[in-house]
């Protein structure tokens, strides 16, 4: 498209790079002896985000969720390349679209070597490339029967900010406003992924729900698990709401957090709790790895508590 578009909008110095934004490819160096992660997230108007949503905060958002798989990972970010289809080239969107993209970027010292630019549907896709030193990536198949299950910071917020804008859960405008930057300004754990390597048993990132994401780790790694749900840290608002099952479901099964959920070594629990003051974030154990297979929550009392929903299916009606 527009070549003084990407000109203008999506070239920046990289000194990370051999090469970066204008020739047919971007030439990148790896650090020697590093594996490379890499992974692809696809932001789609009507499905992700609303066409009302700020560019500026689309631009944060659409880096903060690759971001979020490189911290799943123990990833250090260092490149992204970003693929943008847009109705047409509206300066001033993209003006803020890449402020909050490059805001994002340069707090985690990612640099954007290339992409793909047209137009169509507003459509962001993302790739990043990270690098982990071999054998220490954090995977979704090493938990262990009897480890501990561990979330970072709160989860739920941003479903419940979700159910409140769709009208599904009422809320104190207050309280709404408390929750809403979890749903529109996520922070990816960087920091911590890249403290738990060598201490995690096996990581995922939650975006699309503690539930589901945490079934990917049980399916993997082919053990159960035992959850105990008021172990599982909310913000202090969303305690008013939970007597509601909405909020509840929000908390168990909501998407888009982008928070942490891993698993560590009883014996590892100082060490988990060293990372996280390392990283500046705080953990919650909230449950156990069992030998058996299954997942059961279980409530204040021990009892299991029944739940419907496990995750977003992107597929679904
Ligand atoms: P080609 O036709 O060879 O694919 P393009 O005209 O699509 O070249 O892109 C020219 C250069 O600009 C390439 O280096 C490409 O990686 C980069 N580029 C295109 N779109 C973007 C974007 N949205 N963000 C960053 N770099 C981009
Ligand atoms: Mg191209």
């Amino acid at each position: 498209m527009e070549f003084d578009l990407i000109a203008r909008h999506f070239t920046r110095a990289t000194p990370g790079a051999v090469l970066g934004v204008g020739d047919d490819c971007a030439l990148l160096a790896p650090t020697p002896g590093m594996q490379l992660a890499v992974s692809s997230d696809m932001l789609l108007e009507g499905r992700h985000f609303t066409p009302q949503a700020s560019p500026a905060g689309l631009g944060h958002k659409a880096l903060a969720v690759n971001l979020s798989d490189l911290a799943a990972m123990g990833a250090t970010p260092r490149w992204a390349t970003l693929s943008i289809a847009l109705p047409e080239a509206d300066d001033s969107w993209l003006t803020a679209f890449a402020r909050g993209f490059f805001r994002m970027a340069d707090m985690h010292g990612i640099e954007l070597v290339g992409g793909d630019t047209s137009r169509g549907v507003l459509t962001i896709s993302i790739t990043v490339i990270g690098e982990v030193p071999p054998g220490q990536a954090l995977r979704r198949d090493g938990a262990q029967a009897g480890d501990d299950i561990w979330v970072s910071g709160v989860i739920g917020s941003a479903a419940l900010a979700l159910a409140y804008r769709q009208g599904r859960l009422p809320m104190n405008p207050i309280d709404a406003a408390r929750v809403l930057p979890a749903l529109c300004l996520p922070t990816p754990r960087v920091g911590l992924g890249i403290a738990l390597r060598g201490i995690a048993s096996s990581a995922i990132d939650i975006s699309d729900g503690l539930l589901g994401d945490l079934g990917h780790i049980l399916e993997r790694s082919r053990v159960g698990a035992t959850l105990e749900f008021s172990a599982v840290p909310t913000l202090p608002v969303a305690q008013t709401y939970l007597h509601e099952s909405v909020a509840r479901d929000c908390v168990l099964a909501g998407g888009d957090d982008y928070e942490l959920c891993f698993t560590a070594p009883v014996s590892r629990r100082d060490a988990v709790q060293a990372a996280a003051a390392t990283s500046g974030v705080a953990v919650t154990r909230i449950g156990h790895i069992t030998a058996g297979p299954g997942l059961s929550v279980l409530d204040a009392d021990g009892q299991p508590l029944p739940f419907e929903h496990t995750g977003h299916d992107h597929f679904a009606a």
